[in-house]
């Protein structure tokens, strides 16, 4: 049984193990892999939000500048003045501009169009020593840095407009209306956009407070990195911190005409929660399917290991005598040729058990039946056919025994045939020998009770018992036995009778503790001789 027993766990971990580890790895490596794609899908998708808000700006700005670029006008142009007004007041009118105006080659002022104040023509006030002026005028795009001013921030333009003699065209624009997307850019529920200036200044977020107190992030690794221009590796998530020190998943996108980022976050927690929740769900289908194949391959090695142990429990039921049993097993496989194997060899052992304990119960009966034969051939005296004296020793005792038990008189006869020798010694031997024959069929043949012996005693003596038989009565059976050979009368030519004669002595007691079977041997054969000597040919009682 433990041998069954450590085979199916054997299997078992075997195959739940096999199967249980390539699901596991199939399973870690498909939620590794899911997980980063849809990492980088968040990643991008927060990229290009950044980025399409920065282009948005940077589109803004260009939109601006372009239009700048051709509101250019000459001093000496005064037919031109009164059109160059009306598309500076026009232009003006974008929302992100604040204030237009417009300088002569020698840095003169020749307009100004103002949202809040009347426009002013002409005021000649001089700026040709101002920073914005002196760079316009050798050529280069003046784009100032950020700087706040009443409750608001701005930024100004200066272009030299069409030939350098046209003059220069100054713009102050308003951060609030440029940078007012961002702030309505949403991450999530709890994400949001902002923008930092090329110094990591605040200069867009949903909360304007920080933005008005000039709050710089240039602290922060994620400003750093974007200032100095290292962008991380494509797709790469940036986990950051930010002011509140919290987790966020943020991307970047770059205004690259003025070094400003739009920089897009989310918290952490929020951005990679759908993240979570696909990783966990993948985690609980991995989970179930590996419960599934443990259960699969614990069936399977059940269905495996059971006709082996059907195998072995009838091996062991056949090994241990029981040749009728049969081992079932239906697999249509090897095993089944095996427990078939099993059935023939039980078969063919139950069929040599049968065939052998037939030859044994046939050799027992020749056994018994020369047993009985040797049996009857060791009591029976070899010349006369009847009882020998190991008959009559046995039967003696056993009628000894039965007489004492029942209080019954037990008789004794021995005959001894008279002048035997002289029988002998004229007829020769072999004619004694039938002589012998004869004399022990008379005698047989005048006994006859059933529960009598008649045996040869030796020689030419002969012995009889008869149970229950009384003195009287044996005396007259041996003296009919005496009348008997006279009525024969065996040739017997030195016999004074002139054929065969016996001598009987008999005796006949009722046994009890004192005597034995020897002293009524003893008796009988004292009454034999005194048969003898009062002449032979007759019984005499003791
Ligand atoms: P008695 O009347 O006194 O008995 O005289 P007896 O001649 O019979 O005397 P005894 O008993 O001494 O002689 C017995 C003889 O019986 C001797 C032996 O030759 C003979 N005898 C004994 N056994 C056998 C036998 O098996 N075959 C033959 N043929 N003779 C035997
Ligand atoms: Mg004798
Ligand atoms: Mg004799």
């Amino acid at each position: 049984m433990s041998v069954n027993t450590s085979l199916f766990k054997k299997y078992a971990l075997i195959l739940s193990s096999l199967i249980g580890l390539t699901l596991l790895l199939s399973g870690v490596l498909n939620i590794s892999y899911a997980y980063r794609e849809s990492q980088q899908v968040l990643v991008a998708l927060q990229r290009e939000k950044a980025e399409a808000a920065a282009a948005r700006i940077g589109q803004y700005l260009f939109d601006i500048e372009r239009r700048v670029g051709v509101t250019g006008i000459s001093t000496n142009d005064s037919v031109a003045l009164d059109k160059r007004v009306a598309e500076i007041q026009l232009l003006r009118r974008t929302v992100a501009i604040n204030e237009i105006f417009l300088l002569d080659p020698q840095g003169r002022e020749i307009l100004r169009v103002a949202r809040h104040a009347p426009d002013i023509v002409q005021s000649g006030r001089d700026f040709s020593d101002t920073d914005y002026f002196q760079r316009a005028k050798s050529g280069r795009h003046y784009r100032s840095p950020v700087y706040s001013r009443d409750s608001g921030l701005f930024m100004m333009i200066a272009m030299a407009v069409g030939a350098s003699a046209a003059g220069i065209t100054v713009v102050e624009i308003d951060l609030e209306f440029l940078l007012d997307g961002i702030s309505q850019i949403k991450a999530g529920s709890n994400g949001h956009a902002y923008a930092v200036d090329q110094n990591g200044r605040l200069i867009a977020h949903p909360d304007i407070g920080l933005v008005m107190r000039n709050t710089s992030l240039a602290q922060l690794p994620q400003i750093q990195s974007a200032l100095h221009l290292t962008p991380p590796e494509d797709q790469e998530p940036i986990h950051a911190h930010n002011l509140k020190g919290e987790d966020v998943l943020t991307a970047f996108g770059a205004i690259h005409q003025l070094g400003w980022f739009v920089f897009i976050e989310e918290p952490l927690s929020e951005a990679y929660r759908p993240l979570y929740a696909q990783v966990s769900r993948s985690a609980l289908l991995l989970l179930i399917g590996m419960l599934l194949a443990l259960a699969a391959s614990v069936a399977l090695v059940r269905r495996m290991t059971q006709p082996i142990l059907a195998i072995q429990e009838g091996a062991t039921l056949i090994g241990q005598g029981a040749l009728d049993h049969r081992i079932s097993v239906t697999t249509g496989d090897e095993l089944e040729d095996l427990a078939d194997s099993f059935n023939r060899m039980a078969a063919q052992l139950q069929e040599s058990y049968a065939s052998l304990e037939k030859k044994v119960e046939d050799r027992t009966r020749d056994l018994a039946e020369l047993n009985s034969k040797l049996e009857l051939l060791s009591t029976t005296d070899a010349l006369t056919g009847i009882a020998n004296r190991r008959k009559f020793d046995e039967v003696l005792v056993q009628e000894w025994s039965r007489a004492t038990r029942t209080g019954q008189p037990l008789a004794l006869a021995i005959l001894d045939i008279d002048w035997f020798k002289a029988y002998n010694d004229h007829y020769g031997h072999q004619a004694g020998d039938g002589c012998l024959q004869r004399v022990a069929q008379i005698i047989s043949d005048s006994v006859c009770r059933g529960t009598d012996l008649v045996a040869r005693y030796g020689g030419e003596e002969f012995v009889f018992i008869a149970p229950g038989t009384n003195a009287e009565t044996v005396l007259k059976l041996a003296e009919r036995l005496c009348e008997e050979f006279r009525a024969i009368a065996l040739p017997h030519e030195h016999s004074k009778y002139g054929f065969v004669t016996v001598s009987i002595g008999v005796t006949s007691i009722i046994p009890n503790q004192e005597q034995n079977p020897a002293s009524l041997i003893q008796t009988a054969d004292q009454a034999m001789y005194r048969a003898k000597e009062l002449g032979r040919n007759r019984a005499v009682l003791v």
